[in-house]
């Protein structure tokens, strides 16, 4: 018989009734330390008073209005993305898949606008996640996610991930944009080198097509920027956000450049729920704690113990581990033994971690984990190691 949840996820037998930091806690009390973070969506940790506060203040006075009034929240939160970032505008969306859908449609708007409308394809790469609507996994192509779903939609060119050829011959008359990932994050924890992000950059300005940035796991803090394409000096045309923003409460945005939004008028898209000022309340304040000049020092200055840390029980458990990867707080464990081996001996430590493609274990913690919990989770980590060794040998 089918269970009265849609069995589309294979549960681990955990649930948790609190959180508070980088902490979690069952019904019966056992705390398990978190670096999954609900995939990077916590970034400020569970419980955050900060959020809270946000929060309950805006759920005593307003819960929603619909996207025909003002919505003072909402553009409190747009004003801070446009001062921080890249981007002339934003609109806000629930997730990153509807995220997705923006960015795409706001591409090829802007070409048929533009006298360009044959200019519909999206070029994107394997290994990427870009949500599960229509337009996602169209985009990602993945066997996984597309098989029996089809007829996809039409219009994207998924190219092999690092395959600087294939991308010189697929830019053609009919392409609008390239999607990509800085890091790939359900793909096991893939930089793209800075140098790549710049060469992208400037092919794109070279065929004046879009580029757009899939932020969604990368971005809001996660690599020690506020995203992770700064690193690289450059900026997208087009970029989608969404976990982290929230903090936990459903919120997504798409940001972008004037030019490249021109298309989007009046009445062009919409959303009941986006930028709602529940929603909105909590992400101005996200932004405002990250903005805080104090914030991502502190990010940088926490991942690199963790990294620093990850690299000694890398080469401690050489049959486990291959190496580390990633940027910041995005950081994945490379595996020679089975990356669930060390998902499941994690939680037999009672340390929360996320598998990913390509035999990795993604550590995302919340950003604001102490050192304290970075000693714990190391020795967490070292102990589970040390156990997936053992039934292996
Ligand atoms: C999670 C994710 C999405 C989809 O976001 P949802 O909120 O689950 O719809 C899209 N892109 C990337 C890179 C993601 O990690």
């Amino acid at each position: 018989m089918i269970p009265s949840i849609l069995p589309t996820y294979n549960r681990a037998p955990l649930s948790f009734q609190k959180g508070e930091g980088a902490w979690l806690t069952e019904a019966d009390g056992t705390r398990y330390l978190d670096l999954g973070a609900g995939i990077a969506v916590n970034a400020l940790g569970h419980a955050n008073p900060d959020l809270v506060a946000a929060l309950t203040e805006q759920a005593n006075a307003l819960w929603h209005v619909s996207n025909l009034y003002n919505i003072p929240a909402q553009q409190k939160l747009a004003d801070l993305l446009v001062e921080h970032t890249f981007a002339d505008t934003a609109f806000f969306t629930n997730s990153g898949t509807e995220a997705c859908e923006l960015a795409v449609k706001m591409a090829r708007k802007h070409f048929h606008d533009a006298g360009q409308p044959e200019r519909t394809d999206i070029i994107t790469f394997t290994g990427s996640f870009h949500g599960r609507s229509s337009a996602g996994i169209a985009a990602a192509a993945s066997e996984k996610m597309t098989k029996g779903f089809g007829p996809l939609l039409p219009g994207f060119v998924n190219l092999p991930f690092g395959d600087h050829e294939a991308l010189s011959n697929a830019i053609t008359d009919t392409t609008a944009a390239i999607l990509i990932e800085p890091i790939q994050g359900e793909g096991g924890i893939r930089p793209v080198p800075d140098q790549c992000l710049k060469g992208l950059r400037d092919r794109c300005n070279y065929h004046g097509i879009l580029l757009i940035f899939d932020e969604v796991q990368c971005g809001m803090g996660r690599t020690g920027k506020l995203f992770a394409h700064e690193w690289a000096g450059i900026a997208p045309d087009i970029m989608m956000v969404a976990k982290g923003i929230g903090g936990g409460f459903p919120l997504g945005a798409v940001l972008a450049t004037e030019k490249a939004a021109s298309g989007m008028t009046a009445g062009s898209h919409g959303s009941t729920y986006g930028g709602n000022p529940l929603a909105c309340a909590v992400g101005a304040r996200v932004m405002e704690i990250m903005t805080d000049p104090a914030f991502l020092p502190e990010v940088n200055r926490k991942a690199g113990l963790l990294r620093q840390g990850l690299e000694s029980l890398v080469a401690s458990h050489p049959g486990v581990f291959e190496a580390v990867r990633g940027n910041g707080l995005m950081l994945g464990l490379k595996c020679i033994a089975a990356n669930t081996d060390v998902v499941a001996a994690g939680y037999g430590e009672h340390l929360l971690t996320v598998p990913a493609a390509d035999n990795v274990v993604r550590l995302l913690p919340p950003l604001t984990l102490t050192d304290a919990d970075i000693s714990e989770a190391l020795a967490r980590l070292d102990r589970a190691a040390a156990k997936v060794q053992a039934s292996e040998s």
